[in-house]
């Protein structure tokens, strides 16, 4: 059975749309379990029922006319129960509806499942037979198992269906929606460009070809060197193989024939694709076929043609390099966003962001804050391939995203932008005003840096330091290690912009989800992994190299601070202060005027938290990495949209763990700062406070929200806020009380429009 269950789950995920996705389970699913009848009933939410979308056994006319309520018939029933209904003459059940155009009165026996994503009911499957018996049990299970197999396939059909293909690309709203993750705040309306990875053919996006010509000319050219390339490898293994392994190379030569891939995709283009989309078109229809055949070798040419179509893609788009086009406003679409594509679009042109992967305290969520540009993270139905090009709202406060809205939905959204707008000028008001509490509590807010337009932004919002310099960024927008001189100029720029204000510069943080693309670490859990100072103390010349181009980077500035990630034990911390010492000895033996900085350790993971005493004796700071340490106590991965509901940073035990942390740290006379994300929203800033935090850093963006919080309570207030949320056990009620405590304040709250409808 895993068998078929497995084949089954293949074929559906290569089914070019959702009308041959839910033809093929139901036939397949008949076929499998030996019944007579397999229908899909599918939720419509148009009129709110579950239509019939499919079936193998009922009559094709009832296909789309069916129409059920969540409260008629058996199908209702399973969907108001969420459960399966198994059933051995199903008209006895009070619940039965008989539908006459189905021809289904000629069937006892019934069992209908629900295929459930994300926690709705997308719609049913069912199986029935004449005969009057109750499926039996493993039957049911195989039932379940493909259902909750298929769901993902068929939500993820059904949202790409939804988008007409580009050659019938119409400009008429759709207002369809996707929801993903929030990745940072704010709404942005503009237009999809959708960027892809090079050689990437899965995630090249249709467009329509400006001129189909030349389309057909660039794809002919393209064609003509790979066939080139082709020869010439031919030839020149020739000698060392067998003349049925050279026959391969003919092989692939007459699949590119014009009869064969060629001839389709040129027919594609003339269709209105341009040359690269078409070329993905055809290519994934081949793949689909050869890998549906039961034969070995067979399926194994679904790998040659998945190769041909990237040697072919490779020259399209060595030829036409700068395809991208950037409208006024544009929302950049990826299939995985990485800091590096941030910088492709001009600044003044990039409204809003979208990855289909990732989520929110991924290092691209991250970045986007502090530019303060709206992001959705984890996207992960949003057909990547039909929305170049096509109108988007990004509600970066929801995580949804709108395709192709109409005016009223428009409209809403644009009042919210406008809200956003007087908001930012308001808070304009208070940039050269301390953050100091009504009873007057000073709290220092400082910043969190990557970019180095963080630094100008940072300072033009008031920042008092800069708490986290994230020194992988510029590491990961190069094409190899940066030497020490370029180093040294890099981190110069921030001291100098900074001076004299602190500047907390954190050593090479890689691993995890922040790769290098000249030093990849391939690992099964990379964020239990060679992360952060595991690496840089395995690799001293790195660690060294960095050490030594920061203290020179702050020779005459006295303002460098130097913060160690990942910390796990006090061995750690010792062998970093030993080569920081080295690093210093050397440069003042070279003749440079520079004295120790000061040193801190990040308590990121659970084993630092029971260490702070230990580490705050031998560094001057400790600084909280809350966004890696909440993934860690609550075994949540911070990149994982699956399980984004569960990364909340005011669970009981996070909010434990960041008490207890500032009170062992004060034991030992240490400073403590947090440079997690939970310090760059108001609530969390308050509670922070109150739990005595010397030092909050956040992204630039939102500093001058959380100064107005500040400004807006007393210390008594924070304090006794905070004391209320430690009695209580549900992050979702701790969540509750504090927006409500802010509001009262009159702290806004995240927009919300009002959509209309
Ligand atoms: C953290 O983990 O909270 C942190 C500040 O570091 P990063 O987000 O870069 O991992
Ligand atoms: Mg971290």
């Amino acid at each position: 059975m895993l068998d078929v269950l497995r084949k089954i789950v293949q074929e559906v995920s290569v089914a070019p749309d959702l009308e041959s996705v839910l033809n093929l389970i139901v036939r397949r699913i008949q076929r499998s379990m030996k019944t007579e009848v397999c229908s899909t009933y599918l939720f419509d939410p148009s009129d709110q029922r579950y239509v019939l979308m499919a079936s193998e056994g009922l009559n094709q006319e009832a296909i789309g006319s069916v129409r059920l309520s969540a409260s008629e018939g058996l199908v209702g029933l399973v969907v108001a129960r969420a459960e399966p209904i198994n059933l051995e003459n199903a008209a006895d059940h009070p619940a039965f509806k008989y539908v006459e155009s189905t021809g289904e009165e000629r069937f006892s026996s019934f069992l209908g499942v629900p295929i459930i994503h994300h926690r709705d009911v997308l719609g049913v499957l069912v199986v029935q037979q004449k005969e009057t018996r109750r499926f039996d049990e493993s039957e049911e299970a195989f039932l379940v198992t493909l259902s909750a197999q298929l769901a993902g396939a068929i939500a993820h059909a059904e949202a790409t269906g939804s988008l007409g293909s580009v050659a019938e690309q119409e400009k008429k709203a759709v207002d369809l929606r996707f929801e993903g993750v929030a990745g940072s705040s704010g709404v942005a309306i503009g237009s999809a460009t959708v960027i892809a990875p090079p050689a990437d053919l899965a995630s090249v996006p249709d467009k329509v070809a400006k001129d189909i010509q030349k389309e057909i000319a660039s794809f002919q050219e393209a064609l003509k060197l790979v066939r080139r390339d082709i020869k010439v490898v031919g030839r020149s293994l020739a000698q060392r193989l067998r003349s049925e392994e050279q026959a391969l190379f003919d092989v692939y030569l007459r699949m590119l024939d014009d009869n064969a891939l060629a001839g389709e995709v040129v027919a594609t283009i003339e269709k209105g694709n341009w040359a690269q989309g078409a070329l993905r078109e055809v290519v994934a229809e081949h793949v689909r076929q050869f890998s549906m055949m039961d034969d070995p070798y067979l399926r194994e040419r679904a790998t040659d043609i998945k190769d041909l179509g990237r040697r072919v893609l490779a020259y399209l788009q060595e030829a036409a390099p700068a395809s991208l086009e950037f409208t006024n406003e544009t929302i950049l679409v990826a299939d995985e966003l990485t800091p590096a594509m941030l910088g492709e679009v001009p600044s003044e042109k990039l409204v809003g962001l979208v990855s289909v992967h990732g989520s929110s305290n991924s290092h691209a969520a991250i970045l986007a804050r502090s530019m303060g540009i709206p992001t959705i993270m984890g996207a992960v139905d949003l057909p990547l391939t039909r929305i170049d090009g096509r109108e988007l709202i990004l509600d970066g406060y929801s995580g949804r995203i709108y395709v192709q809205p109409g005016e009223d939905l428009l409209n809403a959204y644009r009042d919210i932008v406008k809200g956003e707008q007087e908001q930012a000028a308001e808070l304009e008001g208070i940039k050269d005003l301390p953050a100091e509490t009504s009873d007057g509590y000073r709290m220092p807010l400082w910043v969190n840096t990557g970019l180095i337009a963080d630094v100008a932004r940072s300072l033009d919002r008031g920042a008092e330091g800069i708490g986290l310099y994230r020194t992988e960024v510029p590491f990961m927008i190069r094409e190899f290690f940066p030497s020490e001189h370029e180093q040294a100029q890099t981190y110069r720029k921030q001291l100098e912009a900074f001076h004299p204000r602190p500047v907390t510069m954190r050593t090479l943080d890689i691993g995890g989800d922040k790769a290098l693309p000249y030093f990849p670490i391939e690992e099964e859990n990379p964020f239990l992994g060679w992360r952060g100072i595991r690496v840089t103390l395995d690799h001293p010349e790195i660690f060294l190299v960095q050490v030594r181009a920061m203290l020179k980077a702050g020779e005459g500035f006295d303002n460098l601070r130097i913060m160690l990630p990942m910390v796990t034990s006090v061995r750690e911390v010792e062998e970093a202060n030993r080569q920081i010492d080295r690093a210093v000895r050397e440069l003042q033996e070279e003749g440079l005027d520079i004295k120790r900085p000061m040193v801190g350790v990040m308590v990121e993971v659970p084993a630092a938290v029971y260490q702070v005493r230990r580490f705050a004796r031998r560094v001057d700071f400790i600084s909280v990495g809350s966004n890696d340490l909440t993934q860690y106590l609550l075994a949540v991965d911070r990149n994982n949209p699956r399980v984004a509901d569960l990364y909340v940073s005011y669970h009981p035990a996070v909010l434990k763990a960041l008490e207890y942390i500032a009170r062992e740290a004060h034991k030992e006379n240490a400073t403590v700062s947090i440079c997690g994300e939970v310090a760059s929203e108001p609530g969390g800033a308050l509670l922070l406070m109150a739990m005595g935090y010397d030092v909050l850093s956040m992204n630039a963006t939102n500093l001058p929200k959380v100064k107005s919080a500040i400004r807006s309570v007393s210390k008594v207030d924070a304090d006794q806020l905070l004391k209320e949320v430690m009695a209580m056990d549900d992050a979702d009620r701790i969540q509750l009380l504090i927006n409500e405590r802010l509001e009262k304040l009159g702290i806004a709250l995240p927009a919300q429009p009002v959509i209309p409808g």
